[in-house]
C-alpha cells in the first residue's frame, strides 16, 4: 500500500519541511522497524534531506540552485519551465529513511524537504513502509 499526502507551496522555489508528515505516516501506520521510502511523482521538485536549524542553508541551497541553472539560456521545452525540470533531475524524486522504535532515523541536524522548483503548486507526496 501506497501512503498519499499533499504538501501545498507557496512559493516558485521552496524547501517544505515534510519531516513531521512522513513521521505521522510511520507512527499512524505503526511501523515500529523497517524502511520509509518517500517519493514523488512530479518532475518539476523532488526531495532532500538537509539542515533543519538555519533557515539560511535553504536560503543558499536554492540560490546557488538558481545560480548554476539559470534562467537566461536557450531552452527549447515550450512550457517555460526547463530550470524546474534541470533542478528536479539533479535532486532525485525519492529518499529512503530507516525507521527503527517506531520513529524516523534522522540525524540531529536533519529534516526531509520537498525541494520546489515551479510553485507555489500543491505536491502529493508518496510513502511506502517496508517492515524489516
Ligand atoms: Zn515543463
Amino acid at each position: 500500500m501506497v501512503h498519499k499526502f499533499k504538501v501545498n507551496t507557496l512559493a516558485r522555489s521552496e524547501m517544505a519541511d515534510i519531516t513531521r508528515e512522513v513521521q505521522g505516516v510511520v507512527r499512524e501506520n505503526g511501523l515500529e522497524g523497517g524502511v520509509c521510502h518517500i517519493f514523488v511523482p512530479h518532475t518539476t521538485c523532488g526531495l532532500g534531506i538537509n539542515e533543519n536549524a538555519d533557515p539560511d542553508v535553504k536560503r543558499d541551497i536554492i540560490a546557488k540552485l538558481d545560480d548554476a541553472v539559470s534562467e537566461d539560456f536557450d531552452y527549447r521545452h515550450a512550457e517555460g519551465n526547463s530550470p524546474a525540470h534541470i533542478k528536479s533531475v539533479l535532486v532525485g524524486p525519492s529518499l529512503t529513511v530507516f525507521v527503527e522504535e517506531g520513529g524516523l532515523q534522522l540525524g540531529t541536524w536533519q529534516g526531509i524537504y520537498l525541494c520546489e522548483y515551479d510553485g507555489p503548486r500543491t505536491r502529493e507526496v508518496w510513502v511506502k513502509l517496508v517492515k524489516a
